[in-house]
């Protein structure tokens, strides 16, 4: 059986990201990837530039689809747009993304194994072994990066509760480049009150629109029909071939170590459930993972005691912001009409809110600045200053 410092499972930018950090650290590691790469993956691709402070290589200009400087926000028939002078994010499409992210792992010196599926694994005395549908493989430790599904947290945690999970549809809408600069520019386009706990979105992209619709798993068993009625608002064709994906929801206490396990990005629940962003949190849960591991091999000690001290750094890093995301986007779901009528007839609100996905502030200290505010932006909202 094949041995290996580190196996990783999962290539997506958690799996690629750790992986190459790992192998950086001198350990001999094997990713696991069960699709062949390049692989479809859903996604709005917004790679937030705050997201992208958290690894140490430029995106290759290709890969760029588009820019983002600025949000537009729509709430029943409120509209309003922010823009920025500096660029907020990168619009990619995950399957070439993803794939330069591999590229570095394996630059790195990581041994890819795509089209191979892990499929169980099992404790020994001084080791992991990590059963595949195509052999065996033994390490000292195993990061689960393989997503929302993961196999890998059934070893560590109980299920995702229904309340923990979104569920989104989406499709890509063919446009001429001309026509998606026409629709919105350089920016993204966000509907709140299309389904609870998420929102609808409007992506620019290469030749095509990121069209979808987001929310928590109980308010979306008829997503078809809520994602046909937002296409048909938009004007947009009915005629797509539609795709559909879980999302974890972060800022829950979750279980993300075992022995001789760590869980990052989407399995170990690590998304904004206020903006649904997960990209950044997999990039810094991947190298946090892969920092501890390393630790681990100086001190020949993998038990879930030593690794814990993972779990910590994370929640130092992002997961009390997770924690207070979680809460706003709890207030504004249970106050629509005010929060989002704020979030889209005022423009400080959708700025302050900007700051935070710019890592320039923090949930706790947005919720702080909001609520004593709310009177006066309502009163202001509802009279002609
Ligand atoms: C519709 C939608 C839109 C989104 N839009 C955005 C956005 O615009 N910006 C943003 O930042 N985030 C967005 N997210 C969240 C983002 O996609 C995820 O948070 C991110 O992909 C997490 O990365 P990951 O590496 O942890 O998992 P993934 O990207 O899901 O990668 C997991 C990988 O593991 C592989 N795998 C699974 N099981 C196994 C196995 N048994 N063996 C081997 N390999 C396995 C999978 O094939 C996959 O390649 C969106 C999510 C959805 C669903």
């Amino acid at each position: 059986m094949q041995r290996y410092d580190v196996i990783i499972i999962g290539a997506g930018p958690s799996g690629a990201i750790a992986s190459k950090t790992c192998a950086e650290k001198g350990l001999s590691t094997l990713l696991l990837e069960k699709e062949g790469l390049p692989r479809f993956k859903l996604c709005g691709g917004a790679v937030s530039m705050s997201a992208l402070s958290h690894v140490d290589f430029g995106i290759e200009r290709d890969l760029i689809e588009r820019e983002g400087y600025g949000e537009r926000v729509h709430f029943k028939n409120r509209q309003i747009e922010v823009r920025r002078k500096s660029r907020m994010a990168i619009l990619v499409s995950r399957d070439k993304f993803d794939v330069f992210l591999v590229s570095k792992a394996v630059d790195a010196g990581v041994e890819l194994h795509d089209i191979e599926k892990a499929r169980s694994l099992n404790q020994k005395q001084s080791a992991i072994v990590v059963e595949t549908n195509k052999g065996e493989y033994n390490a000292k430790v195993v990061i689960g990066a393989d997503g929302v599904n993961s196999i890998v947290s059934r070893y560590v945690r109980e299920p995702y509760k229904p309340e923990e999970l979104g569920l989104c549809i989406a499709a890509e809408i063919p446009a001429s480049n001309a026509e998606v600069d026409e629709y919105i520019e350089n920016a993204v386009d966000i509907h709140y009150g299309i389904a609870k706990f998420g929102y609808g979105w409007v992506f620019p992209k290469e030749k095509h629109f990121s069209v979808g619709v987001g929310g928590n798993l109980s308010s979306m068993k008829n997503s078809r029909n809520i994602f046909m009625i937002f296409l048909k608002k938009l004007g947009f064709s009915t005629d797509v071939i539609t795709h559909a994906h879980l999302i974890p929801s972060g800022g829950y206490e979750r279980e993300v170590c075992s022995d001789r396990i760590i869980l990052v990005g989407d399995a170990a629940g690590f998304v904004d459930p206020f903006y649904g962003e997960g990209i950044k949190y997999a990039f810094i849960s991947g190298k946090l993972a892969a920092e501890r591991v390393a630790e681990s091999y100086e001190n020949d000690d993998f038990s879930k005691s030593a690794l814990d001290s993972y779990k910590t750094l994370c929640r130092t890093m992002f997961g009390e912001n997770l924690k207070y995301s979680l809460r706003l986007t709890r207030l504004m779901n249970k106050y629509p009409n005010i929060f989002f009528r704020l979030l889209s007839s005022d423009k400080k609100v959708l700025d302050k809110g900007l700051e935070v996905s710019a890592e320039r502030m923090e949930y706790k200290e947005y919720l702080r600045w909001l609520i004593p505010r709310v009177p006066y932006f309502m009163l202001k909202a509802l009279l002609p200053f």
